[in-house]
């Protein structure tokens, strides 16, 4: 089977948390095991951050060296092999910074929120900040917070700047809070398909490839356990990122703790545990691509090590790690 192993290389959308925490460090605990293995990873750049950072740096020294931060570790993970790729939240057109630091209007969140002619200016800046720095062309995208429908409004800027594949729909997904919709219920339980105007509908004549996340169905009692292991705190649970998730995710935990649902293959936090029984899942079902999700700024030392056992494992089987430039 191909691994594909993809970070969503971003702050909090709550309280920031800083890069040192929710990106630079973490992601340097994850690369020394991609050595210890030799794999390359994806990162999924959210570069509506970098695009403010640029704006503000020369008013406050702190964002300066924030953005050299964080500058030079895309450089250098994309210089070193590892796939650089597009992560778009638009909330960063509406986002400022004060002495207290980033303050978030989550009113946008959705690039639905933004006209077509405002989405394919995003899609630009968001694209060019990231090549700028990596001098490569990107072809992957994946929505933030999954928000990627309805994918009509985004298909001319898919076209135009040259995204060939997605990696944002998961089976049986959906979240159905008011700033967060999406709903992936139409996609069929398969690991890639083609598609022209709905990423979850198969088209054989479509543009675009979508190469899902993998999935599991979860209980309710594993998300209490997450609860339970967050409330006591000890240190291998205690993730790298010090910021908050937004209000939004915290209401998506409430359902989650009352009815089974369908989650992404992560290797965040306690979630970590689940890599091996959904990989097995998808052998048994004979499927190709079995793609990770990960944040750093959620990764803790239990879920490093789970991760890294997991992954030098399949590695010494006949599994093996692929990126999307590659594909
Ligand atoms: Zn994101």
């Amino acid at each position: 089977m191909n691994i594909f192993i993809t970070l969503d290389y971003e702050l909090f959308f709550g309280d920031s948390g800083t890069p040192e925490k929710c990106i630079i460090e973490p992601t340097n605990e994850l690369i020394k095991i991609a050595n210890k293995h030799n794999f390359k990873c994806v990162f999924f750049v959210d570069s509506g951050y970098l695009i403010k950072l640029k704006e503000y740096k020369h008013q406050y020294p702190q964002l300066e060296q924030d953005y050299n931060l964080v500058r030079n570790q895309i450089k250098e993970l994309s210089d070193n092999g590892h796939d650089i790729q597009l992560h778009i939240h638009p909330h960063w057109e509406d986002t400022e910074y004060s002495e207290n630091g980033w303050v978030f209007d989550l009113k946008r969140y959705r690039l639905d929120a933004f006209s077509e002619d405002e989405i394919e200016n995003i899609f630009y800046k968001y694209k060019s900040v990231l090549e700028e720095i990596i001098d490569k062309k990107i072809n992957t995208y994946r929505a933030g917070g999954w928000c990627i429908q309805p994918f009509e409004k985004l298909k001319t800027a898919f076209l135009k700047y040259g995204l060939k594949i997605d990696s944002t729909v998961f089976y049986k997904g959906k979240n159905s809070t008011k700033t967060q919709w999406f709903n992936f219920s139409t996609a069929k339980n398969l690991d890639h398909w083609k598609f022209s105007n709905d990423p979850c509908i198969e088209d054989e004549d479509g543009s675009f490839i979508e190469i899902p996340i993998a999935s599991t169905k979860v209980s309710p009692s594993f998300f209490w356990k997450f609860v339970f292991i967050k409330k006591i705190g000890s240190k291998k649970h205690k993730p790298y990122g010090d910021g908050n998730a937004s209000p939004t995710s915290n209401q998506q935990i409430k359902r989650l703790l009352t009815k089974p649902s369908y989650s992404v293959v992560s290797m965040d936090g306690y979630k970590a545990i689940l890599l091996n029984s959904a990989h097995k899942k998808y052998t048994k079902e004979n499927k190709k691509n079995f793609v990770i999700i990960g944040h750093p700024k959620a990764f803790t030392e239990f879920s490093l090590n789970k991760f890294d056992k997991f992954i030098g494992d399949k590695l010494m089987k006949c599994d093996s790690v692929k990126i999307f430039s590659e594909v």
